[in-house]
């Protein structure tokens, strides 16, 4: 009966780092995809937006004081340059963030190559893990021995790309408190009230939303469910229910705008795609005319295109949420080795605990950071 010294659950973002760090060990990397990193191939469009320039707890739904050791620990900079290290070409854009010049499939060959002397199980959907002197992972069809486990198995998001429950399972097994789950980086459906938004899908334009104390200046993107792009992706972490607000003028003085009573209909006026003009008028009861002819009261309406306060319905749920907020809950692991505080030698990394990013490369960052943190560990 052979014996690893690790056995690492999950060969995805998080699995593949914490292997690279542990070429001295004999690693048992266990996935149920018949190929590795398939959720890295996916990401940023297959670009693999990898990290971003500016990183910090705030960008995190988490406890701060659990998340920033690892985050500081290996920092976005640790992260360049672990690729720039082996001549991954990347790209800064917008929002700070970094995307693979070619292509996410530079990452996943690097991991390849990294990850040589781990002994790969793949097509191996681990069923349960017990403890009995050494870790017994189960798989549909084998058991694997190791002394450490550290379970990398993501969250639920995306069942397509081989995310199962697996993570919290085995964290329960072994008396863990798991924070509930929930889609997250993922669009919002709407109310009735606001279904005047389905006649808009596939336009997009920049667009401040409020959520509580937190905003996103971003694209939103209409679709036919609701909305979704970037700005509503990283509001979707914060909302649970209730009301989010959206500027839709974000760069834009709309008082002093329609101060001028000038001549030119709204729709001429304002800076923003016709189509969306003329089903936001429709749903505030306004005819599209000259800003002259406008009343106070006509002129106050229009205001709300700078402050639309609204409660979603909804979201579009785990298949298409990038990530899944909530996990396994980081007062039971240790901050800098992420140890189990309930079982030894059992570790807990990347997108399974209860931390969660904003869009932008914020979650890779965080499943390396948490990787390496382990990886010094082990
Ligand atoms: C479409 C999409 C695009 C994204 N784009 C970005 C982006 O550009 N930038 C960014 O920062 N984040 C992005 N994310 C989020 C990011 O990919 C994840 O947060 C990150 O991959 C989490 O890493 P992880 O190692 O914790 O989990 P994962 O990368 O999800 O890896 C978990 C692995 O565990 C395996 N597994 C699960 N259950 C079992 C089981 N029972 N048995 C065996 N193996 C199992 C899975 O097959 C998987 O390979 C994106 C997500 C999606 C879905």
């Amino acid at each position: 009966m052979k014996i690893y010294d690790i056995a690492i659950i999950g060969a995805g973002a998080s699995g593949l780092m914490v292997a690279s760090f542990l070429g001295d060990k004999q690693i048992a990397l266990i996935d149920g995809n018949t190929k590795i990193g398939l959720k890295i191939l996916a990401s940023g469009g297959g670009k693999c937006n990898v990290t971003n320039q500016n990183v910090s707890t705030q960008n995190y739904l988490c406890n701060a004081d659990f998340a920033k050791y690892a985050l500081q620990n290996f920092t976005s900079e640790h992260t360049l340059s672990f690729l720039e290290k082996f001549n991954i070409p990347l790209e800064l854009r917008n929002h700070g963030q970094y995307f693979c010049k070619n292509s996410a499939r530079d990452i996943v060959e690097l991991f390849k190559k990294l990850n040589a002397h781990a002994t790969l199980f793949l097509a191996q959907k681990v069923k349960s893990v017990c403890f009995m002197e050494n870790f017994i992972i189960e798989t549909d069809s084998e058991k694997i021995f190791s002394k450490k486990c550290i379970v990398a198995s993501g969250g639920v998001s995306y069942a397509t790309l081989g995310a199962t429950d697996i993570g919290y399972k085995i964290a329960k097994i072994f008396g863990h408190t798991i924070k509930t789950p929930a889609p997250a980086l993922v669009g919002l459906c709407v109310q009735k009230e606001q279904f005047w938004m389905k006649n808009l899908s596939g336009i997009s334009f920049n667009v401040k939303i409020s959520i509580n104390e937190k905003s996103f200046t971003n694209e939103l993107l209409f679709t036919h469910k609701g909305i979704s792009g970037p700005a509503v992706l990283s509001t979707s972490l914060y909302w649970q229910k209730g009301k989010i607000i959206i500027d839709f003028l974000p760069d834009t003085d709309l008082k002093k705008l329609l101060h001028v009573r000038t001549n030119k209909q709204i729709s001429s006026l304002l800076p923003l795609p016709k189509r969306f003009i003329k089903e936001f008028l429709a749903s505030i009861n306004l005819q599209d005319k000259s800003i002259a002819q406008l009343t106070n009261v006509e002129i106050a309406s229009l205001q709300s295109l700078k402050n639309y306060i609204f409660a979603p319905a909804g979201n579009f749920g785990y298949t298409k949420a990038e990530i899944t907020k909530g996990g396994v809950c980081t007062d039971e692991i240790d901050a800098h080795s992420f140890e189990s505080k309930l079982q030894k030698r059992l570790y807990f990394i990347g997108e399974v605990l209860d931390v969660s990013g904003e869009l932008g490369g914020y979650n890779l960052q965080w499943a390396f950071a948490s990787a390496v943190a382990c990886a010094n560990h082990v």
